[in-house]
């Protein structure tokens, strides 16, 4: 991935993120803001339909006692008693006693005209008779409800039915399940409010409705469209600042992301993940006979755009990073991958893994390590391990991992040996098995006094402690030459050949193994 591309990318995810937060917090203030209009909207069709069942019940009340009155129809004690029954109910305007269809007396008085019972509209479950929006004969007032039962009837004005305190803006109607209107208030469009009996309201952009349904009676109670958009503008004041915050880091995440990615260390956690890296070989060689004992595994980090890079740039940034011990477990899988099986036609053949310091400390890849070895078949004695001086500071904790790994079966050696200061130290204190001497002291060997005069020392104390020695960065025939004549007997370098593939590592090795090209 080129940085065009992951710059694109992370504006067009910012980009996204941003509208995403935007758009959700717009939603969830529009969906907040309608759940909470439509409670309060419940709240006042509930106290609806409570008011209308019970003012229903009060009149079917009236019309059942109505059976206990006792005096002779139409008497002034049977008036009485009506009268009573209609001033002790709050919604009773009126009550009637029919006889053979007519009206004989009125909780007025003794009817003299001759009013004929109306047809009623339906019959509730009950058998009481409803007659909706009634002219009385005898008042001649306002039009009213009649319910009827037996030889009477009580009238009630409508509006006792949808008698509760509504905001302006608002509208109800209380109706029968089957659409009949028993009351309303504010005007409302009856065809619309007898559809939402029997369809749920949507979510589209008409009137905000909800529908409580009562025992007898149920409420449609409406709110202009507007009436939403206001609280969904409130809402929006309270969610979009959680909006905006979420935007921002978003883009705050992005940029770090892409940051990360961006730069190196970004880059190889990502490596490390795909397991981007590959290992090279570069051959060992006893310098007498020439002949090719093993190779040092150096790991190489090949980037998605072809380049490689050094290890020296980026073992140091792992090493900082906690990248390095998946790097260290990668490249030991890949060594036992590559050689399983030439290791069990060549006995003697080693690979040198290159052990970094935390490692050391605290001996985890010697699990690792173990469990590969076993699962492959492949003996410890074809893994050489080598720790440099840094990575022996703690020696106390060097020593187990060392000791460890010695009983395991493994070769143990010390890197890079002389560019550290407690190389000495190091050397007596530590179980070793061989030591490389760094190529600093190689490039001059010969040729420079100072450093020449180092270098017999060194190889004069590892014979002493009999360590195997192995000289790195042999680049010319007379540095080979020299190490040679001190006693080193084993060499690595450009002079003999650069760390290379393994298929590559392999022909040469074959060409130079012991007893010749095998
Ligand atoms: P090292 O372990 O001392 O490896 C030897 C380095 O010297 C290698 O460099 C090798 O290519 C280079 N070299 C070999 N012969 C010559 C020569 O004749 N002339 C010159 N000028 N250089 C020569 P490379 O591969 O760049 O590795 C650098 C360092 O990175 C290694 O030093 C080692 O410390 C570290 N490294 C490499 N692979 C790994 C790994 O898998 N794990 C860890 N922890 N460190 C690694
Ligand atoms: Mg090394
Ligand atoms: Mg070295």
């Amino acid at each position: 991935m080129n940085r065009r591309y992951i710059i694109f990318i992370s504006i067009l995810a910012a980009f996204a993120g941003t509208l995403i937060s935007l758009v959700t917090a717009f939603c969830l203030s529009w969906s907040s803001a309608i759940g909470e209009e439509r409670k309060r909207l419940t709240v006042f069709a509930g106290q609806a339909t409570v008011r209308a069942d019970l003012t229903l019940n009060a009149a079917r009340k009236v019309l059942q006692n109505a059976g206990q009155f006792t005096a002779p129809p139409c008497s002034e004690q049977h008036i009485q008693e009506m009268r009573l029954a209609v001033i002790n109910s709050k919604n009773v305007e009126e009550m009637g006693y029919f006889d053979a269809g007519l009206l004989k007396c009125t909780s007025w008085g003794v009817t003299t005209a001759r009013v004929a019972q109306v047809a009623s509209d339906f019959t509730m479950a009950d058998g009481i008779q409803v007659t909706l929006r009634m002219q009385p004969v005898v008042t001649m007032g306002k039009r009213m409800t009649a319910l009827h039962l037996g030889s009477y009837n009580v009238l009630i004005d409508p509006a006792r039915f949808a008698d509760i305190v509504l905001e302006p803006e608002m509208t109800l109607a209380v109706m029968t399940a089957d659409g009949r209107v028993f009351g309303t208030q504010h005007d409302p469009d009856l065809a619309m409010n007898r559809s939402l009996l029997h369809v749920p309201p949507g979510p589209d952009g008409g009137p905000l409705s909800v529908v409580v349904r009562g025992v007898d009676l149920h409420a449609v109670l409406t709110e202009p469209h507007a009436r939403v958009l206001e609280r969904v503008a409130q809402q929006q004041w309270l969610l979009m600042p959680f909006g905006a915050s979420a935007a921002l880091l978003l883009i705050g995440i992005v940029i770090w992301l892409a940051r990360r990615r961006l730069s190196l260390l970004g880059e190889l956690g990502v490596a490390v993940d795909r397991r981007g890296f590959s290992v090279h070989y570069q051959p060992l060689l006893n310098m007498r006979s020439g002949v090719c004992v093993g190779a040092e595994a150096l790991v190489r980090w090949c980037r998605a755009d072809g380049s490689m890079v050094r290890p020296d740039l980026f073992i140091p940034l792992a090493e900082r990073n906690g990248l390095i011990q998946a790097i260290t477990d990668q490249v030991m899988h890949t060594v036992i991958h590559d050689f399983k099986e030439h290791f069990k036609a060549e006995p003697d053949l080693h690979i040198a893994i290159n052990i970094c310091a935390q490692d050391i400390k605290t001996g985890r890849f010697l699990n690792v390590l173990e469990q590969a070895l076993r699962d492959a078949g492949v003996a410890a004695r074809h893994l050489w391990l080598e720790m440099t001086e840094r990575g022996l500071i703690d020696t106390d904790a060097a020593r187990i991992t060392i000791a460890r790994a010695r009983a395991a079966g493994h070769a143990v050696a010390i890197d890079d040996f002389g560019t550290g200061y407690s190389s000495l130290s190091c050397l007596q204190d530590l179980p070793l098995d061989a030591l490389k001497i760094d190529k600093s002291f190689i490039s001059s060997s010969g040729l420079d006094l100072l450093n020449s005069s180092v270098t017999p020392h060194i190889v004069a104390m590892a014979k002493t402690l009999q360590l195997k020695i192995v000289a790195e960065g042999i680049e010319t025939r007379e540095q080979a030459d020299y190490l040679q004549a001190l006693g080193v007997e084993f060499g690595q370098g450009w002079l003999y050949g650069k760390a290379m593939p393994f298929a590559e590592f392999m022909v040469f090795y074959q060409s130079r193994k012991a007893g010749g090209p095998g």
